[in-house]
């Protein structure tokens, strides 16, 4: 059965708040007005989203904030559902844009603070968004935050 995005956003969204409130992080979403029902494991979406928002939480210095945008758009008479996930955290450069979905591959300044990670998160969820035949993409600029947009096909 199809799943509503919009309370699994939420749970996810639940999760990491207590660490974006103890960073003074502010999170704000916005969501359509319709139903957004994809046919989609539950489990595994909510690794991608999981992992997109830990990221953003953790690559966001404190004071910081966190936009979720969910909206729909039809795309060859289909629906999708795009979640933008944006924060205004430090960045990624340019030329290490095409690396960051590989596997282990973290960002040379992450490596040597002290954010723990293994550099996997991203090629899972690359990984589990094209396996519904989905897409995510990444738009990013250093000193001033990075969006990452998952669109997966709904109805
Ligand atoms: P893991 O997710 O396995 O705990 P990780 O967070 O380092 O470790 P990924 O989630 O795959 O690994 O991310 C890869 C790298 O991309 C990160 O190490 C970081 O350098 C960079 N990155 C990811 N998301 C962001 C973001 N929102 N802002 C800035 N850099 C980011
Ligand atoms: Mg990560």
């Amino acid at each position: 059965s199809p799943t509503d995005l919009v309370p699994l956003l939420d749970r996810i969204i639940d999760r990491v708040k207590p660490e974006a409130d103890e960073r003074k992080i502010g999170i704000v979403r916005s969501y359509p007005a319709q139903k957004t029902m994809a046919f989609v494991d539950p489990n595994r979406i909510t690794q991608v989203f999981y992992n997109v928002l830990t990221n953003a939480v953790r690559y966001t210095p404190s004071g910081g904030s966190i936009s979720i945008r969910m909206t729909d758009r039809s795309r060859d008479g289909s629906r999708l559902a795009v979640v933008d996930i944006e924060d205004t955290g430090v960045g990624i450069p340019a030329e290490q844009l095409p690396f960051l979905f590989d596997r282990f591959y973290r960002v040379e300044e992450s490596r040597s603070r002290h954010t723990g990670g293994m550099g996997l998160g991203l090629a899972i969820a690359k990984e589990f968004v094209e396996a519904h035949q989905g897409f995510i993409s990444v738009q990013s600029e250093v000193g001033r935050g990075t969006r990452f947009t998952v669109q997966l096909p709904c109805d």
